[in-house]
């Protein structure tokens, strides 16, 4: 047998490893390289895969090897150092190759589908226009010459190249295609170039920024991780458009990563109008065939920016420059399934395979870029002015305890809010729950409506009288009598955004308010003509959950009121304190200008707490200090690292006594270190959840080398402990949420 005959391939299967097969009968045209998408038999079906590597030798018999099917695209979808990036990946998430090489590609290339050829309307000459005299056009020059142009073209040209041409000739198509003697076809020719208008100069850089950029680019060509350190409105956004700048001019292309969908329209904006396209924008909202052109763009080469969220970090890009992880605290660069990885690590990661600066941006960065940044792995460039010469916004506290409240507000709020209205200000409301009631209660009896799938109650939605659960999704009528004892004896118990609106109505009558949370912004468009009508002045009170804090700027706000943040101080996540700091400064970073700065104002009855504290005295710095001491004593991450094996199934037992069982495994794994600690396994925090019941074991070492060598030992046993019917079960390496 020839050498290197054999095609390691993987494919998405729940398998550790790559599988071996035969070459095609039909060698590719260009060469066996690696990261070709094939077609492989498996099991009785095929599947799609992806060649891995060219080798000489199998540990299986060739006698045994099955033949690849054939090969679906001309060219390599991944190069070497995408397929390097997605191999760490998997390795570092405990996930087979497939698992990652298949996050990374569009949903329709997982299929055998053959890639999507571009195509661009156009208009073709019909045989009859082909006959006609072209004379008998003479009065009609416009129709004449277009008639003549698409006869010198057997398959027509699209639009652009018409008007490139001719100029507009709406009115002289619609003539001679009213006649029957040109028609409309679809070329596949790749979209006309976009006649782009040169881009718009940006401000001058003011001496910070241009530190930042000059710091920056230092490391173009190498590796090298930055935090750009710099309160909202301070010019990080200018910072990477520079930086894009000068990366596009060296001919390379930059990724953009943002956590949210939402802020990729007015993002994507400010950047065509100021960088040299064409940019491919990535995220899950697309339109299938819409990411799938993108992604190609960003594939070949052909896009200079690929803006998108998580999943973009994923995608190939051969002419990588430069990475920019903007808002990276934040939590939805975690992705919560399958390959369970965190944007904004496999971006840095990227960057150092890839050899090039990362840039992970924020103004109120996570406690672990912080440490990094303190430790000097990372640049530390900040931006301690706002551009505009805005004030920072004060925060205070407001002590309710024994303080009559009125629609949750206590009355130094209201006076604050009538104060501000009169004036012609406006007021943001934050409240992190959304519904009417969180609990519809029995005064009778103690009924209490909960969820039959969840150990959680149902919220009731007033306005669609329904009681939903917002763990599992279930939902059922709302209820006129107590399902239990029949009596109208029914009361709402505490205080979600949709209540908060009306009572806010009743006692601001006259003042328009709005409502911002995932119910009222469920119509398409509806989220962005709410905050058009904030900033064209015409909502004087908006109210919402933390939808509030991304990413939107609300200059005409003087005034943010935080209704409820006790829960999130005793939370059992040790993160959630941090998560509230954030989400303070964040919505406190978008009020206010520079005649008028923002005031927050935080209703707590817990005014002494230590963090809220130093929140206040020290801003987010001092926060961050004093909450980095507490994960340290208590070694937690950035001090620690976590992995979180969790479990579920449908007896109540079976979860755990799956997890014990792992458990016993690690003990014996773990025996020659005293460094992994195995904590569990523990009922999760909602124990039961649609219907399954729930456990999870925790694995802590204060060593991430020493910990990924334990994981893979230890979850390839796992792999092989036998399971009752239904368990499912999934590792979490550095997991998010405990
Ligand atoms: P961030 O991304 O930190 O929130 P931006 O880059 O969006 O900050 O800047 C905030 C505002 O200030 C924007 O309107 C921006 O155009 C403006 N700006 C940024 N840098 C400068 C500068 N050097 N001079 C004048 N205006 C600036
Ligand atoms: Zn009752
Ligand atoms: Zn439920």
């Amino acid at each position: 047998m020839d050498r290197a005959a054999i095609w390691r391939v993987a494919v998405e299967a729940p398998l550790a490893d790559t599988l071996d097969y035969l070459p095609p009968l039909d060698p590719p045209p260009a060469g066996s390289r690696p990261g070709l998408r094939l077609l492989v038999p498996f099991g009785r079906g095929a599947r799609v895969g992806i060649l891995i590597e060219v080798v000489d030798q199998s540990a299986h018999p060739a006698d045994k090897l099955r033949r690849v099917e054939r090969v679906l695209d001309p060219e390599p979808l991944f190069d070497v150092l995408d397929l390097r990036l997605l191999a760490w990946a998997a390795a570092y998430y405990q996930q087979p190759l497939g698992a990652a090489l298949f996050a990374a590609l569009p949903a329709r290339l997982r299929t055998p589908e053959p890639l999507s050829v571009e195509t661009a309307p156009g208009l073709r000459a019909t045989e009859s226009g082909r006959a006609v005299d072209l004379e008998t056009l003479s009065r009609a020059p416009k129709q004449r010459a277009l008639l003549d142009a698409l006869r010198s073209e057997p398959e027509g040209l699209t639009l652009g190249e018409l008007t490139a041409r001719l100029g507009d000739s709406q009115s002289a198509i619609r003539t001679l295609r009213s006649k029957g003697w040109i028609t409309d076809v679809q070329l596949a020719r790749a979209p006309d170039p976009v006649t782009e208008t040169p881009p718009l100069a940006g401000p001058e850089l003011h001496a910070e920024q241009q530190a930042a950029v000059e710091a920056v680019q230092a490391a173009f060509g190498a590796f090298g991780a930055f935090l750009l350190d710099g309160v909202t409105g301070s010019g990080k956004t200018e910072v990477y458009i520079r930086l894009i700048e000068s990366v596009i001019a060296q001919g390379r292309q930059a990724l953009v990563v943002v956590p949210e969908i939402g802020l990729t329209p007015q993002l994507r904006e400010r950047f065509r109008t100021r960088l040299p396209g064409p940019i491919a924008v990535l995220h899950s909202a697309l339109k299938a065939s819409e990411r799938e052109r993108n992604w190609l763009r960003a594939a070949r080469g052909e896009a200079n920016l690929i803006l998108g969220t998580r999943s973009a970090v994923l995608a190939p890009i051969p002419r990588l420059g430069l990475i920019v992880v903007d808002e990276e605290h934040d939590d939805s660069f975690k992705q919560q399934d399958g390959l369970r990885y965190s944007g904004r690590d496999l971006a840095v990661r990227r960057a150092q395979l890839a050899g090039c600066p990362v840039v992970l941006g924020s103004a109120t960065p996570s406690l672990e870029t912080l440490r990094n940044a303190k430790l000097g792995r990372y640049g530390w460039l900040r931006l301690t002015k706002r551009a505009g010469g805005a004030r920072a916004p004060t925060i205070s506290i407001l002590d309710i305890r024994n303080q009559p409240l009125r629609a949750g507000l206590s009355p130094v709020l209201r006076a604050h809010m009538h104060a501000e209205l009169a004036a012609g200000n406006q007021i943001l409301l934050f409240l992190n729950r959304r519904g009417y009631a969180p609990v519809l209660t029995c005064h009778a009896c103690g009924w209490v409506g909960e969820c039959p799938h969840c150990d959680a109650r149902l919220t009731l939605h007033l306005s669609e009288r329904r009681l939903w659960c917002h763990h599992c999704g279930w939902s059922c009528p709302q209820p006129d009598l107590c399902p239990a004892c029949r009596r109208p004896e029914l009361q709402m118990l505490g205080r979600g955004t949709e209540r908060l609106e009306e009572e806010l109505v009743a006692l601001f009558p006259e003042t328009r308010i709005a409502r911002l949370d995932r119910d009222s912004t469920r119509r398409r468009g509806e989220l962005g003509r709410v905050l058009d009508a904030v900033h064209r002045g015409e909502i004087q009170i908006l109210l919402g959950t933390q939808m509030l804090a991304k990413g939107h700027d609300f200059p005409g706000v003087t005034l943010v009121g935080v209704l409820e943040l006790d829960q999130a101080l005793y939370a059992s996540d040790f993160r959630a304190a941090e998560r509230i700091a954030q989400l303070i400064v964040q919505v406190a970073g978008r009020a206010g200008r520079a005649e008028r700065p923002g005031r927050v104002v935080l209703q707590t009855r817990h005014p002494e707490h230590p963090l809220l504290q130093s929140l206040l005295r020290e801003g987010y710095s001092g926060f961050a200090e004093a909450a980095l001491r507490e994960r340290a004593e208590a070694e937690l991450p950035p001090y620690s690292h976590l992995a979180l094996a969790r479990a579920e199934s449908p007896n109540p037992e079976d979860a755990l006594a799956f997890l014990r069982q792992a458990h016993e495994l690690g003990e014996r794994l773990a025996a020659d270190s005293g460094a992994i600690q195995l904590l569990g396994p523990i009922p999760a925090p909602m124990e039961r959840r649609a219907g399954r019941h729930r456990a999870q074991l925790l694995i802590q070492c204060a060593e991430r080398p020493r910990l990924q060598g334990f994981l893979t030992r230890w979850v390839n046993e796992v792999r092989t402990l036998p399971r009752r019917k239904g368990l499912r079960w999934s590792l979490d390496v550095d997991p998010r949420d405990l």
